[in-house]
């Protein structure tokens, strides 16, 4: 079977990949989906556009940049272009397109909330029979799970979720460049178009040549852009007070005293999973506009945290340590502020690159002048210094800056 082609190409323009290149039909009708359009209203960055002022930048560019990347992938790397038949290439294209569609507002502060995480929601969205799954069915029998395995690493082809999340994927390519060009930062940047160049296909297994082991800016992009973005203290400071929020709208919900009826907020606090149509609604839209309803609200905590969310007064971090906890809750107390709402805590650690974790296919791969397969780590010494290090760690605690006086 073929698929049919646009009449033109359409092509979008893009700050990161100067253009991307749409051709088939099927690909056009998922982005005009009013899911795929939902993700304009979601920025890629969860809290971070906190503390970088311009990060407002959305899950939808980040799709469309992803769906670029693995287009790329497959027409312009030789091995992958032989490799693949035409079924295959519409397959991971579409993934590429929708591996990211069941993100809610605010991103990972928000799958805490939720029921289910955002992977979840993704695949129903695609095989739930929704606008996506009746796109997908009529391109070609069978392709809403075809896509669904993609991203739930079951695919028939081990070649195909490779492309999209492994190690050195399209997701994080994409998102790499795209927060360092949004957030206005250089931690994120690397030579795509040399890894690009240096791409082969050995055994179903995506690696890289010899030469292209300098595109090891990419490990060390990454190591830099988790912590100085995606785990920055600013950012989960934010989201901590949004949990909070929640964590208090469940408590008076359960006590029978909500101050204001929020409708679309109702399946998030009575928990559970949610229907696709009641998960359809969230977005930061109409979550922002719950937030400004509320922070005029009759309960003082209530209105109280989501003012802070809108008005930017996040809460000051420190170690957690026994030692801080006592004396943050003590200060909270003698300052009136309910511990349960007013002292949050998360922690974080990240090893910069982590070679056979999860599956065989989730390492980074070097094929070296003769021939042999190495694991980055053993092809490197710079990256196998890195894993040898040890994993950095970063527990904080988060408290309203008004008792700093009393600490
Ligand atoms: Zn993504």
């Amino acid at each position: 079977m073929t698929f049919q082609k646009t009449d033109e190409v359409k092509v979008l323009r893009d700050p990161v990949h100067a253009d991307v290149r749409v051709e088939y039909e099927v690909i056009w009708r998922l982005i005009n989906t009013a899911w795929m359009q939902r993700m304009r209203r979601i920025r890629q960055l969860g809290g971070a556009f906190m503390v970088y002022h311009t990060a407002d930048h959305s899950r939808f560019s980040h799709s469309l940049g992803v769906y670029e990347i693995v287009r790329r992938m497959i027409t312009e790397v030789p091995d992958l272009a032989r490799a693949l038949n035409e079924r295959e290439k519409v397959t991971v294209m579409a993934a590429a397109l929708l591996h990211d569609i069941g993100h809610g507002p605010y991103s990972h502060a928000f799958e805490k909330v939720v029921g289910g995480t955002h992977e979840d929601y993704t695949c129903r969205i695609i095989e739930e029979d929704t606008e996506v799954t009746r796109i997908l069915e009529a391109a070609a029998p069978g392709l809403s799970h075809e896509v669904a395995d993609v991203i739930r690493h079951q695919s028939e082809n081990p070649l195909l979720p490779q492309l999209i999340s492994a190690q050195l994927d399209a997701d994080r390519m994409d998102y790499l460049l795209r927060d360092s060009y949004f957030t206005g930062t250089s931690y994120g940047h690397f030579d795509l178009e040399r890894i690009l160049r240096t791409l082969r296909v050995e055994d179903d297994l995506v690696v890289v040549k010899e030469s292209g082991v300098y595109a090891i800016d990419y490990v060390m992009a990454r190591y830099h852009s988790y912590w100085q973005i995606y785990y920055h203290p600013g950012a989960r400071s934010f989201e901590c007070i949004l949990s909070k929020l929640f964590d208090r709208l469940r408590d008076l919900n359960e006590a029978g005293h909500m101050p204001q009826s929020i409708p679309e907020f109702k399946p998030l606090i009575e928990g559970g999973v949610l229907s696709l149509e009641d998960y359809f609604v969230l977005d930061e839209y109409s979550c922002n506009y719950a937030f400004e309803v509320l922070s005029r609200c009759g309960d003082r905590i209530t209105a109280d945290l989501a003012s802070r969310i809108l008005d930017r007064r996040l809460f000051d971090y420190m170690e957690d340590t026994e030692e801080n906890r006592r004396n943050v809750t003590a200060a909270l107390e003698a300052a009136g502020y309910d511990p349960a709402y007013y002292l949050a805590s998360d922690d974080v650690g990240q090893r910069v690159y982590i070679p056979y974790r999860v599956s065989a296919g989730n390492a980074i791969r070097v094929r070296l002048h003769g021939g042999e397969i190495k694991e980055l780590s053993e092809a490197s010494n710079i990256v196998q210094s890195l894993v040898r290090g040890r994993q950095l760690r970063d527990d904080r605690i988060y408290y309203p800056k008004e008792i700093r006086g009393l600490l």
